[in-house]
């Protein structure tokens, strides 16, 4: 099986979330599985240079959006016995950062019909290609609009995985002839007309052979007027080819025993060494050095999606406890100010690292004792499993991937691997954050035990992408397709 994978991000080349880290280890795992899996990507110029400065070029071809010619030049790196396709074109992708730009919709229709196109160019035909979020899905419809005519394009399958369907490219409609070259015939509610817009994530809920999200629970998450963000009833409508697979994470990135980035490498036998990671952060952070004050982390974007309105409803009360907080994350100005402000306010307790910095949530993650995600909604989440690997306690809301991969600790059964609440209510989130706070400091042998339970848990990429492999073989054979979610 040959697998293209497009995606608009991808570790260890760029980030800005979850996405990136899913485009970059899951083909791993596809291909140790036996998978063929290469990616394509823009060539962005916040790439560092140690990768840009070994690109090959492998040939450049002209693409035609609507009126325009654009130039498109395709790079190649393999790595780990992955081939990487870079699509280079300076006017849109030599910028800084990944998206914000007003010309966003014409900068991601040029990437998606250069993907197309390139297939040609490079002849090398994927037997799937497997698009993700936004910025690629309007693939799905141009393969079936505009390449069916030659027989290497027209058996290409196409899958695509929502892994936030709250961004969904939405466009004004005069972009189907400006930009994407379309027919004015596929401008109808049954394709990807929305509210008098083009939408393209709708584009591609509806042409796409199959449909995959992040977790099994924002599977059925979206299938409601609740989490739906309007697209609710197409997905129900295509509920029959709908799958909800849970993201893994890449345990040689992400693992205390072997992670470089870290001070001292620890795993669950060896647990009692985390606490030098701990001392290295209130050192750093300049907070009181005391084992016993448990610290509560929050490593994320900062917007309302990730439940920030709470944790800001119950901040003072939350102070009153003897606890340190240490927030690593960038986003709205407004919770930017937030925890500035409250940095200001709690000197001894609280501190705010507003910026993006992959080494220092390493050291977060190994360093601190509680990981708080209060999601309104979580796709699948990335944050929680890399947390429960470090031995670093989820409280979480029960959403989407949090939902499938926390479990409350039940003191009657005496299992659990974190703290969870089920509405999105602040003060239900403070209740559960006093719970996990009485464990640790009340009943050591039991928070150990939850600590253990949280670090021998796999979550890999091992099943998954075992999933993935039976979605893509029963694809491609035709047959109907059993994936056991
Ligand atoms: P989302 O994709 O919605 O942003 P996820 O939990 O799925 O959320 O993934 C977030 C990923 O980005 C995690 O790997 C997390 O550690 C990382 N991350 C988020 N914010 C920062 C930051 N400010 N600095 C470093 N890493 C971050």
């Amino acid at each position: 099986m040959k697998i293209l994978f497009a995606v608009s991000e991808c570790v260890p080349f760029i980030k800005s979330g979850g996405l990136a880290d899913v485009a970059g280890s899951l083909p791993k795992e596809l291909k140790k599985q036996g998978t063929e899996v290469s990616v394509i990507m823009p060539k962005y110029k916040d790439i560092p240079e140690i990768f840009l400065g070994k690109l090959k070029k492998k040939l450049d071809f002209t693409v035609q959006i609507g009126w325009r010619k654009q130039y498109c030049g395709i790079e190649v790196l393999k790595m780990d016995g992955i081939t990487f396709y870079f699509v280079d074109n300076e006017y849109y992708f030599n910028r800084s950062g990944l998206y914000g730009y007003i010309d966003d919709g014409e900068r991601f229709s040029f990437f998606n019909r250069a993907v197309l196109e390139s297939l040609a160019h490079l002849n090398e035909y994927p037997d799937i290609i497997h698009c993700h979020d936004w910025h690629t899905a309007m693939i799905p419809l141009l393969l079936k609009a505009d390449y069916q005519w030659k027989q290497e394009y027209s058996s290409i399958k196409t899958v695509f995985t929502i892994h936030n369907l709250q961004f969904q490219g939405i466009m004004p409609k005069g972009v189907i002839g400006d930009l994407l070259s379309l027919d004015y015939d596929y401008l109808t509610v049954q394709n990807m007309e929305f509210d008098d817009n083009i939408n393209f994530m709708k584009s591609a809920i509806m042409s796409s052979d199959k449909i995959t999200t992040v977790s099994p629970t924002y599977k059925n998450e979206i299938q409601t007027e609740y989490y739906g963000e309007k697209l609710n009833n197409l997905l129900v409508s295509r509920n029959e080819d709908l799958y909800g697979i849970i993201n893994g994470i890449d345990e040689l990135t992400y693992n205390p025993k072997t992670d470089d980035e870290i001070i001292q490498k620890y795993s669950y036998t060896t647990i009692e060494k985390k606490y030098k990671n701990k001392q290295v952060i209130q050192k750093k952070f300049a907070l009181k050095e005391d084992k016993s004050i448990p610290i509560i982390c929050m490593i994320t974007r900062l917007t309302k999606q990730k439940g920030l309105e709470l944790v800001r409803h119950v901040f003072h009360d939350l102070m009153k406890e003897d606890v340190q907080f240490i927030v690593l994350g960038t986003g709205d100005p407004e919770f930017e100010q937030f925890f500035r402000d409250m940095e200001h306010q709690y000197p001894e307790k609280c501190r705010a690292y507003i910026g993006f910095d992959e080494k220092l949530a390493h050291q977060l993650y190994a360093g601190t004792d509680l990981f708080l995600m209060p999601s309104k909604f979580e796709p699948c989440g990335l944050g929680q499993l890399i947390a429960l690997k470090y031995g670093n306690i989820p409280v979480v809301r029960e959403t989407g991937g949090l939902n499938d991969t926390v479990f409350s600790y039940d003191d009657r059964t005496g299992l659990g691997n974190g703290f969870s609440f089920t509405n999105f209510n602040a003060h239900d989130m403070l209740y559960t954050i006093r719970r996990a706070l009485y464990f640790y400091s009340k009943e050591k042998d039991i928070w150990q035990h939850i600590v253990k339970s949280a670090m021998i848990m796999d979550n890999s990429w091992a099943q998954s992408a075992f999933k993935y492999n039976q979605l893509y073989a029963e694809l491609i054979s035709r047959s109907e397709t059993h994936v056991y979610e």
